[in-house]
């Protein structure tokens, strides 16, 4: 992976204001996946597919990355970015709305990163688990939403996707199957073992 042409898309996905995900998320998750060495990754959310490049680096060989994305625009650069950092082959890009996309996979992933529609999230957890191999782990980003999910402060505009925050954190926490935690680093990771 060439670090430098990785950094050059950072930085031009940060002027573009689009919501990659934060260093610090990065490093927990990348210190996760190091260890597992995943053959199969599900991704909902590439944006411009910073993430998905940082994490084909801790593919096991021949491993795999889908990742789901409904901006035609995004889905474009993604397919450039992910060419100049040469992981072509490792990053397969489903375009269209996750919603509409999930249903339709037969896969078994052993990671699965939930970082889309938060309005979404308890859906995607239904779909996430129905592809999760035994031992898998769901990443989920921003799920502490700049912090209104633990506050009683609920009259923004925002209701909608902290309610279903709150609801897909209850779900996880409720899931026997599952060993959950969540950190407060960047906007809020869950991290969810299946036992
Ligand atoms: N994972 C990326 C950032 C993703 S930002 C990274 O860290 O580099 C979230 C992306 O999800 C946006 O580009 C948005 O267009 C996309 N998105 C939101 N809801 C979606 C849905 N229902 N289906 C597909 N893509 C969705
Ligand atoms: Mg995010």
């Amino acid at each position: 992976m060439n670090k430098i042409e990785l950094e050059k898309i950072k930085e031009k996905a940060l002027e573009d204001h689009i919501p990659i995900i934060m260093d610090d998320t990065l490093e927990v998750i990348s210190k996760e996946l190091a260890q597992k060495k995943p053959k199969r990754i599900l991704e909902i959310g590439t944006a411009v597919g910073y993430s998905a490049i940082c994490f084909s680096e801790f593919l096991e060989d021949d491993g795999k990355i889908d990742t789901i994305e409904r901006d035609f625009e995004r889905v474009k650069e993604a397919r450039e970015n992910i060419k100049k950092a040469e992981v072509q082959d490792k990053i397969n890009i489903y375009e269209g709305d996750a919603v509409e996309i999930l249903p339709t996979l037969k896969n078994i992933y052993d990671v699965v990163f939930i970082d889309a529609s938060k309005g979404k999230y308890p859906f995607f957890l239904e779909e996430a688990l129905r592809m999760l191999a035994p031992k898998g782990i769901i990443f989920a980003d921003n799920v502490l939403y700049k912090g209104y999910v633990m506050s009683d402060y609920n009259k923004h505009k925002q209701r909608t996707a902290v309610r279903n925050l709150r609801e897909f954190l209850v779900k996880l926490q409720e899931n026997e199957e599952l060993e959950t935690e969540i950190l407060e680093v960047g906007d809020g990771l869950a991290i969810a073992r299946r036992k």
